[in-house]
């Protein structure tokens, strides 16, 4: 059977094939971005008690209300937003479900949607799936900053929609106040939709703020804000995510939302929603993670390796120009094979531009797997 592809240019994501290819290797693997240390037992209690407690059916589509209430109050206490719980929270099967939802509330055939790349690999499949055409601005290596007078110039009548992110994977840059107030200007006066992808909003380092959507009234009033438990309480394979937003784009958000998954599994919701009501976990995790980060960094001074600043996220881009100057993909594969560490090569999150020579290596590990991990990057 020959089916016409409706995403002629995408493959396997590159997650997958990295992942894969370090378990039948046998390589340490810092490629995929999730823990290898498990939560907080008390969390796998809970969602055990819940389930023995019998709310193992069908949560509403929009997500057990408890949770919904929780994220609102967490809005309103780290970023001064009010969302009600009932129109304006919903619960999602991870961050790309909610992602992929925004993009189709919002797309229709012909739009174009204003992506940055390097761009996180579901956006412009989300996009393009649903007939809108991907304007892909280059963040130039190695600061990454927006070029907010280009993407001035990229928007045309046509234009529905930007996507942001911050704090951003894979580059580990973050949006400042005065790009907040750069969009803010930009979308002024225009019917301009954000879908801004914040689901490392609670990993940021070294004292900095989190510039979410949410501080910035009028950016608020077009956002799509998304967010994942899978990161803030290292639960990645649990798949839940949630997303904010003004009630008009929720009630599209939603049409879609209960024809996509319908709703997310019942007990880890009422779990998560007694952690996030109870203020756990998301207070220390930017410290946990900026000690893991400046660990693995402390591992491979002096290497040929060259780290660009992770200002958050679990990611940390390496440049190896010092090493060789083989292309990012084939030298990602290499590495993987000959010396036992799988990373993710830029190019996967790349359209336009020529891939620089840097790696990202995901720190959400054990301190013994940083170490024999760096170990072994510091013979290169
Ligand atoms: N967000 C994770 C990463 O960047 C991957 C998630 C996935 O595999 N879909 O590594």
């Amino acid at each position: 059977m020959n089916l016409s592809s409706k995403l002629p240019s995408v493959g396997t994501t590159i997650f997958t094939v990295m992942s894969r290819l370090a378990a039948d290797l046998g390589a340490i693997n810092l490629s995929q971005g999730f823990p290898d240390f498990d939560c907080d037992p008390a969390l796998i209690d809970a969602v055990a008690r819940h389930m023995r407690e019998g709310r193992n059916q069908y949560a509403p589509m929009q997500g057990v209300p408890v949770l919904r209430q929780a994220i609102a109050a967490k809005f309103q206490e780290l970023y001064g937003a009010a969302y009600d719980p009932e129109t304006e929270v919903t619960v999602t099967s991870g961050g790309t479900e909610a992602i992929f939802d925004a993009v189709a509330a919002v797309i229709h055939p012909g739009d174009e949607a204003i992506v940055f790349e390097p761009c996180y690999d579901s956006y412009v499949p989300a996009v393009e799936v649903n007939g809108g055409k991907a304007i892909v601005i280059p963040l130039r290596y190695p600061d990454y900053a927006v070029p907010w007078d280009e993407v001035g110039a990229a928007i045309s009548p046509r234009t529905r929609l930007i996507m942001l992110n911050s704090p951003h994977n894979p580059t580990a840059t973050i949006l400042s106040a005065a790009d907040m107030q750069a969009l803010a200007r930009l979308v002024e006066g225009t019917g301009l939709v954000i879908v801004s992808d914040e689901v490392y909003e609670h990993i940021i380092f070294d004292g900095a703020q989190h510039e979410s959507m949410a501080r910035y009234a009028p950016l608020r009033a077009r956002s799509f804000i998304v967010g994942s438990f899978g990161k803030t309480y290292h639960v990645t394979g649990w798949k839940v995510g949630c997303v904010v937003a003004p009630a008009a784009l929720m009630t599209e958000f939603r049409k879609v939302h209960q024809f996509v998954t319908f709703s997310t599994n019942t007990p880890t919701q009422y779990a998560l929603a007694e952690f996030l009501a109870g203020k756990r976990g998301y207070p220390e995790l930017s410290a946990f993670y900026q000690r893991k980060r400046d660990l693995f960094l402390e591992l491979i001074a002096g290497s040929r390796w060259k780290p660009l600043p992770s200002r958050g996220t679990y990611f940390q881009l390496l440049d190896y120009s010092a090493i060789t100057r083989e292309g990012d993909m084939d030298f990602a594969l290499r590495l993987t094979r000959e010396h036992g560490v799988a990373s993710i090569p830029t190019s996967a999150f790349l359209y336009k531009q020529a891939p620089p020579l840097a790696l990202r290596f995901c720190f959400a590990k054990k301190d013994e797997t940083l170490r024999a991990a760096a170990e072994r990057l510091r013979g290169l």
